[in-house]
């Protein structure tokens, strides 16, 4: 049953349902219970109003609705005047209170934010709605859900803060929603509101079918790599009954992530089924023109407005800008250098190209290796013929290796490469001496090509290739 799963199939519909946890928030969204629950015992934060005991209240997180709207803006949506809470009551035993908090748009409901849109490449998602709920404990499964005897339940993560962002079924392959999905994970971190890094933090159900037929919904799905997985497999799953047949139901299944297919959980439920009601204990949330504007003026700005931003100011082709703004470091480090050289294109190949051989994390680090400035000087030199492209590259790495200006060690080259054994052959030796470091050096090249930028830092006028070529002969 193989076939090219890569091109996309006709008529498939994909709809998203993405629950990004509010990481940022300290507490859970009802109550005082810390929101750090990873890596802690079971159920040990955990507190009358997370049961929802008798005699308890839940109250609203504040800096929950500050959050939802940012990503709402950052999504295009339009904000509730007023919005409401709704309980959704189902028995399952991830569910501590037999009901979950969360917001309704049917029965006089109004979610926080409704209507917006994300472009992707030549066409535009449309959100449908944005909800701010709770998040249910957590089942551990023995052996595999379906013929597991027990579950296990931690209910530290119930009450968690989510938003829930559902999209119309805009998707037309599994490709186009995870590059959504990678998307919408840049955009919720530059919001400062969710660390998408952080396991369970984003999470996804998909519906699909295929012209019309069946829908069929995929819960739970644990990573962004897992859905292109799930959507293929249940693409080529419905493509195997024939147009009109019956065979694949409404139903919701479970994706299997160490079996790789998706299995029958059950027939969908209906609405009905939840019997929604809107939440007693809670109050309607007025959202004002004022606090509004505060939330945006307070907003950091998300890669696609930085993108715009970036051709309207900086004049760059949409696609480099698009590819410089998805990184905000680099995004950062270009506008500082945009501010002492002129040539804005010119800086942003540089730092799609060259910087890719930079250590990350030095770059993130509070004095990277190579500033803006020393950069801009380097563009300088290319521009006036001071050095040649490819000496440029070569200084490049220098300034990587040594943290010096271009101009410091365009000085000291002229004073003549060093290239006296005996001196290099030393500075080797001092940093050999740890036994490990030559180890790792052996081992990884890039253990090894560091070791060679230790010894252009304390001798930058050492011609690079002499060293390695000492390096290797002292490791043997
Ligand atoms: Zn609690």
């Amino acid at each position: 049953m193989r076939r090219d799963i890569s091109a996309a199939t006709p008529g498939v519909k994909i709809g998203l349902e993405i629950h990004c946890q509010l990481t940022a928030l300290k507490t859970k969204l009802f109550c005082s219970c810390s929101s750090d629950y990873r890596g802690r015992e079971p159920n040990e934060m955990v507190c009358p109003v997370c049961f929802g005991l008798p005699g308890t209240l839940p109250a609203l997180n504040e800096r929950g609705v500050e959050y939802a709207i940012r990503i709402a803006n950052a999504l295009g949506c339009s904000v509730a005047n007023e919005t409401t809470f709704y309980r959704k009551n189902y028995f399952y035993p991830d569910l501590p209170k037999n009901f979950q908090i969360s917001q309704y748009d049917k029965a006089g409901g109004v979610p926080i934010a409704s209507g917006g849109s994300v472009r992707l490449g030549p066409k535009s998602i449309r959100i449908r709605r944005i909800q701010l709920e709770e998040d249910p404990g957590k089942l551990t499964y023995e052996g595999t859900i379906e013929k597991s005897t027990y579950s296990l339940v931690d209910y530290n993560r119930a009450g968690i803060a989510l938003v829930e962002i559902v999209t119309e079924p805009d998707f037309e392959s599994a490709k186009e929603a995870k590059t959504f999905l990678e998307k919408l994970r840049a955009t919720v971190e530059s919001l400062g509101v969710s660390d998408g890094e952080l396991e369970g933090a984003m999470r996804c159900d998909a519906n699909v079918s295929i012209a019309g037929g069946a829908r069929v919904e995929i819960k739970n799905i644990s990573s962004f790599r897992e859905v292109e997985k799930a959507l293929n497999y249940e693409i080529l799953r419905q493509g195997t009954f024939s147009a009109g047949a019956t065979g694949a139901n409404n139903e919701t299944r479970h994706w299997d992530e160490r079996r790789s297919i998706t299995v029958s959980l059950r027939l969908k439920e209906g609405e009905q089924d939840y019997r929604y009601f809107p939440e007693p204990d809670l109050p309607a949330v007025s959202i004002d023109a004022e606090y509004l504007e505060r939330v945006r003026r307070e907003m950091p700005e998300v890669p696609a407005a930085r993108a715009e931003r970036f051709v309207r100011e900086y004049r760059l082709s949409a696609q480099t800008a698009e590819e410089l703004s998805r990184d905000e470091v680099l995004s950062r480090f270009f506008e500082s250098t945009a501010k002492s050289y002129q040539g804005t294109k010119e800086i942003a190949n540089w730092l799609l190209g060259e910087f890719r051989e930079l250590d990350r994390a030095r770059l993130e680090s509070l004095e990277p290796p190579v500033t803006p400035g020393g950069l801009a000087e380097l563009l300088e030199m290319v521009e006036s013929r001071e050095v040649t492209r490819k000496h440029a590259r070569e200084l490049f790495r220098q300034m990587v290796s040594t943290g010096k200006m271009p101009s410091q060690l365009r000085t000291a080259g002229k004073r003549g490469v060093v290239g006296d054994e005996a001196v290099l052959g030393a500075l080797v030796d001092r940093l050999l001496r740890d036994g490990d470091t030559a180890d790792k050096a052996r081992r990884n090249p890039k253990a090894f090509n560091y070791l060679v930028g230790r010894v252009l830092a304390m001798e930058p006028r050492a011609d690079p290739k002499l060293v390695a070529e000492l390096i290797k002969r002292m490791l043997g």
